[in-house]
């Protein structure tokens, strides 16, 4: 999982950036009975390391899922993006923050922002259009 090595970025005096990268999320996060990802998910990430250490993530998630239509049953496939955000904290988070030493290690935050991204139900396109 991809990282953002604060220490040295600041060494560097880089202080903000994009990643672009994509990784096969759990299959356990999704709830939707017969319907899973059809592929990795896609991270565009941005982040900024301001003055006082905090570390701000913007930026999307876009991942497919494919499976029974959660009305019909059809055959159904849909592609969603969900716009994430976070804010980091050295060396602890309060609960709403996350916290990182040195490194940011993006796996939890990425995993909730993918849960809060996800739908609860997936639509054939017949069924979407009777909404
Ligand atoms: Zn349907």
């Amino acid at each position: 999982m991809t990282v953002i090595d604060v220490r040295s970025l600041k060494a560097k005096k880089i202080y903000e950036g994009e990643l672009a990268f994509d990784y096969a999320p759990e299959e356990g996060l999704l709830d939707i009975p017969f319907v899973k990802f059809s592929g990795p998910v896609s991270a565009k990430l941005r982040y900024e390391i301001l003055e006082d250490d905090r570390v701000v993530v913007t930026g999307s998630l876009t991942f497919t899922l494919e499976g029974a239509c959660s009305r019909c049953l059809e055959q159904a496939r849909e592609t969603f993006t969900g716009e994430v955000y976070g804010l980091f904290e050295t060396p602890e988070g309060d609960g709403e923050t996350y916290g990182y030493k040195n490194v940011i290690r993006l796996e939890e935050f990425l995993r909730d922002e993918l849960l809060f991204a996800l739908p609860s139900r997936l639509l054939c396109k017949r069924c979407a259009v009777d909404e």
